[in-house]
């Protein structure tokens, strides 16, 4: 009997036609995260076996795999004969320990003589013939050992973890994700790498008023994301003319509502201009005065470029929990400030209006929009070592 990794796939299994594809890509991001280590990796349309002898040094790198479901540690049997299976099953939990358990079995080779059912009676009144102090417990059981019937081999297996879900890295194209350095936008950023998607990061800068600091922190934000197994540079905009000009000439409470309109103006010309399908951000119904409704209509109404806004509808104590989990929350509440903290209004308009908008964006030199995206100074991040505890 073989002891080896056997990765249950999930979501992906939705897929039809195009499954290889995915498929493709999540051994990718598998082949990446193993890197140095010595294993081989074999798959079929429903799961994927990895035959290696350092099954727990690869389960760890795993759980940080997106589109993994569930992550086993399976023992293969060849020989399928229910007296093989009895004896490897009470091999197995010998060296374990536990007090109740019960079996279920799954058979999808329906030549197998003996049913489902039948199977789990036989094993269970095995374990409990051979193995001391130990009972079955249907409902709430210490262990569940699983029985996989299948034709070329059986699967016997009780270790189980959960994956990262999701799709793999990639799968869904390439999009560009707004960073701030809050602890917002990060979030949205890996909740979209989850669906598939990779990033490329843009920042608006306003220095003098904003520093070097302040760059490097979200430098390192992109950073944390690319250890996720995305792969993105930083276009970095130099935002210190346009919002100097709106504070001096633009009316105020309307301040936030232009800033952002100019964003959203940019980031569609840089996305564009790589080929990036979307725009994603940190968005988030009733966070602040520039995110009501009203606001985000408001400021959306200059692009037709879709935004994706993952954070939408969450707490933020439910951003904050994801924050934390990812490693990014210590980084984001650093004290730097952010081109929008600094060109605040006393009193922001909750509910612009788009006569008045566009009224005073006559005022508007919109050659400092062309001029912000001739001078954009590009990163690219270097890969570096996972460093976060949870990765
Ligand atoms: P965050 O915590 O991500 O900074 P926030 O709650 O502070 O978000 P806003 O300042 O209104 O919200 O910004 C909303 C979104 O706009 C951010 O989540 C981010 O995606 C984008 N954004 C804001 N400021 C910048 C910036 N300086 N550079 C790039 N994107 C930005
Ligand atoms: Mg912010």
């Amino acid at each position: 009997m073989e002891k080896l990794i056997l990765i249950k796939y999930g979501e992906l299994t939705t897929k039809k036609d195009n499954r290889n594809y995915f498929l493709n890509l999540l051994e990718k991001s598998i082949n990446e995260k193993l890197e140095g280590i010595s294993y081989k990796i074999e798959k079929d349309y429903y799961r994927m076996f990895i035959h290696t002898k350092e099954i727990d040094k690869i389960i760890n790198k795993l759980k940080c795999v997106f589109g993994i479901h569930k992550i086993v540690v399976a023992y293969k049997i060849d020989d399928s004969n229910i007296n093989n299976i009895c004896k490897c099953s009470i091999n197995i939990l010998n060296n374990t320990d536990f007090k109740t358990f019960k079996v279920e079995t799954n058979r999808s080779d329906k030549t197998y003589k003996i049913n489902s059912n039948e199977v789990s009676k036989v094993v269970g009144a095995a374990i409990l013939k051979n193995l001391k102090n130990v009972n079955v417990d249907v409902h709430n059981p210490e262990i569940t050992l699983n029985i996989e019937i299948r034709k070329e081999a059986s699967y016997i297996y009780y270790e189980i973890y959960d994956g990262m879900k999701g799709y793999p890295i990639g799968t869904l194209g390439r999009a560009l994700l707004m960073l701030s350095g809050g602890i917002d936008s990060v979030v949205a950023g890996y909740l979209s790498i989850k669906r598939g998607v990779s990033l490329d990061f843009i920042y608006f800068e306003s220095i003098p008023h904003t520093s070097l600091e302040a760059r490097n922190k979200v430098i390192d934000l992109a950073n944390l994301l690319n250890k996720y197994g995305n792969h993105g540079k930083i276009y970095i905009v130099n935002f210190t003319k346009i919002q100097e000009y709106i504070y001096k000439n633009m009316k105020s409470d309307y301040l936030i509502t232009f800033m952002r309109r100019m964003m959203y103006r940019i980031a569609e010309q840089v996305a564009k201009n790589n080929d990036l399908n979307a725009i994603i951000n940190g968005e988030n119904i009733g966070q602040v005065a520039s995110q009501t409704l009203t606001s985000i209509k408001a400021v959306n109404e200059v692009t037709n470029y879709p935004i994706i806004r993952p954070l939408a509808t969450y707490d933020k104590l439910e951003i904050i929990d994801i924050a934390k989990k990812i490693g990014s929350y210590d980084i984001s509440i650093l004290p730097y400030e952010d081109c929008c903290t600094i060109f605040v209004p006393k009193h922001p308009v909750i509910n612009p209006k788009t006569e008045i908008i566009q009224k005073e964006e006559e005022k508007f030199d919109f050659s400092l929009i062309e001029e912000a995206i001739k001078s954009i100074i590009t990163i690219n991040i270097p890969h570096q070592e996972k460093t976060s505890e949870y990765l």
